[in-house]
């Protein structure tokens, strides 16, 4: 049972073809897929899709790179949405100096906001950080609640931040497609994480696995990043499923289990 925790099925060029593929998904073992939001706009579109297929759940933010579009009031508007049902976390939110580096106080204070709602709703965090490594570790340690919890989506840091983060009690770890390019420095890292520490996701559309790079990434794909993981931390594929999925529903404990 594995669970794409990080698919961005409102892109058009997924949107318009949800149901095929979910139903790939489904084919290849993938039970069920969260969908983060960037902002107020896509945030109230990926409740709008949960609604209709009950394969999917959702995680409502504003991303860093969506900070100098938006207003601190849409962050009340985001807190008003974290009561539907199919809302599992909060995210993807965090800090990026790749996309936007002139807008960095603001970013850290949309961060910490949403984390401290985060906190106050009992959900969990998907981060996206991006050249800012430093600064998003240090700012969930200088919140240092026993009640934060949450992924580090898309890892790309160095062995340093990654020891910080596995020391964090209720934080999880995910790589992308990106694992399985040629001289990815993340596949010489990820032998230090722990199964218990890792989740599976595809970040689709984009993060397109190698051996079928030149197509859009969607979920179903998700089997050759869990292959190259199984086979680079030198755990049995199907063992690694099982470990992975209890992690994920011990994260994120909104996701309802399959019967
Ligand atoms: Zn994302």
């Amino acid at each position: 049972m594995i669970i794409d925790t990080h698919s961005h099925l409102y892109y058009p060029e997924l949107k318009s073809k949800l149901k095929e593929i979910i139903d790939r998904a489904k084919s290849n073992g993938v039970v069920k897929i969260i969908i983060p939001a960037v902002n107020v706009e896509t945030s109230r579109e990926v409740i709008s899709i949960a609604e209709k297929y009950s394969e999917i759940y959702v995680a409502l933010g504003i991303h860093p790179t969506e900070v100098k579009n938006s207003k601190t009031k849409d962050i009340e508007k985001i807190n008003d949405l974290l009561g539907h049902e199919k809302v599992v976390a909060v995210g993807e939110i965090g800090l990026d100096y790749y996309w936007d580096k002139d807008n960095i106080d603001n970013q850290k204070y949309y961060f910490s906001e949403q984390i401290k709602i985060a906190i106050e709703k009992e959900l969990p965090v998907i981060i996206h950080t991006r050249n800012s490594i430093e600064d998003t570790i240090r700012i969930i340690e200088e919140i240092s609640s026993p009640k934060l919890k949450g992924q580090f989506h898309c890892f790309s840091g160095n062995f340093e931040n990654l020891q910080k983060i596995l020391n964090f009690k209720n934080f999880f770890i995910s790589f992308c497609g990106n694992i399985t390019y040629k001289n990815n420095k993340s596949a010489t890292l990820i032998k230090n994480i722990p199964p218990e520490k890792l989740l599976f996701e595809t970040d689709s559309p984009f993060m397109t696995p190698s051996p079928i790079k030149d197509k859009i990434n969607e979920p179903a794909n998700i089997v050759y990043t869990i292959s190259k993981i199984s086979e680079l931390i030198g755990v049995n594929y199907n063992e690694l499923i099982n470990i992975v999925s209890n992690n994920t529903y011990k994260l994120f404990s909104k996701l309802k289990e399959e019967n």
